[in-house]
Order: C-alpha cells, then structure tokens, then sequence
C-alpha cells in the first residue's frame, strides 16, 4: 500500500498515513481529529512552492517520468 502525505485544514499538521488504494476518503487528523484533510501529491507542495519541474516525463533523474521522484 502506498503512503500518503495528508494535510489538515484545521491544525496544518502534515502527517503521512497509508491508504488502500480504493480509498477515497481523506484520514482524520490524528493530532486534532479534524476531517477535513488533503491528499499532499507532492513532498514540495507540502513546502509551499507550485513550481513544477518542467512538462511531463522529466524530473532530471530519469527521462521516462516513472521513477519515485517523477512520481511523487
Ligand atoms: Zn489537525
């Protein structure tokens, strides 16, 4: 299963959770229990920046977009 970053709208706790992957349901914040959290795609979203790194299919690691940091 995979690990998610989720971020809580409520206390902005950013906490990873694992999640099946039928899940569509965020987890509730297990600092304060709020429930409104999002799904964070990205560990640089996290960060506060949008920039992304170029089109499709290049994080500079690799040229085919499928290695674990194209992917995150
Ligand atoms: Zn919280």
């Amino acid at each position: 299963m995979p690990i998610y970053e989720y971020k809580c709208g409520k206390c902005n706790g950013v906490f990873e959770m694992l999640v099946s992957s039928t899940a569509s349901r965020a987890p509730a914040c297990p600092e304060c229990g709020h429930k409104r959290t999002e799904k964070v795609f990205s560990v640089f979203a996290s960060h506060g920046t949008s920039s992304r790194a170029g089109s499709a299919g290049s994080c500079g690691s690799c040229s085919s977009g499928a290695c674990s940091t194209c992917r995150r």
